[in-house]
């Protein structure tokens, strides 16, 4: 099925679901989607990529990150995407801004942070960040592996996997979004 995130169809497919996985570009649809878990007790795992690039010395474009993260959040986890700091109010702010001009621009930015790249090449990247999502999934009901919230993939100077404890250092309590 493909429905449009803010539609029943959608919210009535996922109310249904055991986990539900989200892998959408934006804040707001990925706060929607939040909701539905919140909602319907349904547990979260989110996929993601990022891409950023800089000016080298002679002007061209150097790559300075090129990574994915899959972040699992189950009932009772006790922090949300806000907490973590995946979804920032001010992006939501700008996407659902009232002039049309404003939303399709901040739509259509930040697939590469620092050049106006519409749509880069990341099949490699979202390959293995899914294989990675898919690999959390089946960990959930498993438990194979030693429970991690959040693990990022990272290939911009070699090729890496590891959990991200940087996140939750940073936790912040009692965020704006669960009060
Ligand atoms: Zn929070």
């Amino acid at each position: 099925m493909s429905a449009d995130v803010d539609s029943p169809a959608a919210e009535e497919q996922t109310a249904l679901s055991d986990f539900i996985m989200v892998g959408t570009d934006n804040a707001a649809s990925r706060h929607r989607v939040q909701k539905i878990s919140l909602k319907y007790g349904a547990p979260l795992i989110s996929a993601g990529v990022n891409i950023t690039v800089a000016k080298d010395e002679d002007g061209g474009r150097l790559l300075v990150d090129r990574s994915g993260e899959v972040i699992a959040i189950r009932l009772g986890d006790g922090y949300r995407l806000n907490c973590l700091g995946r979804i920032r109010q001010a992006d939501m702010a700008c996407e659902s801004h009232p002039e049309p001009e404003v939303r399709k621009k901040t739509l259509a930015l930040g697939h590469v942070g620092g050049a106006l790249v519409r749509e880069p090449a990341v099949k490699t990247l979202n390959a293995m960040v899914a294989a990675l999502a898919v690999e959390s999934l089946v960990n959930q009901y498993d438990e194979n592996m030693v429970r991690e919230p959040v693990v990022v993939v990272e290939s911009h100077d070699g090729a890496r996997m590891c959990p991200d404890k940087s996140t939750f250092a940073m936790l912040e309590t009692g965020c704006a979004s669960c009060l």
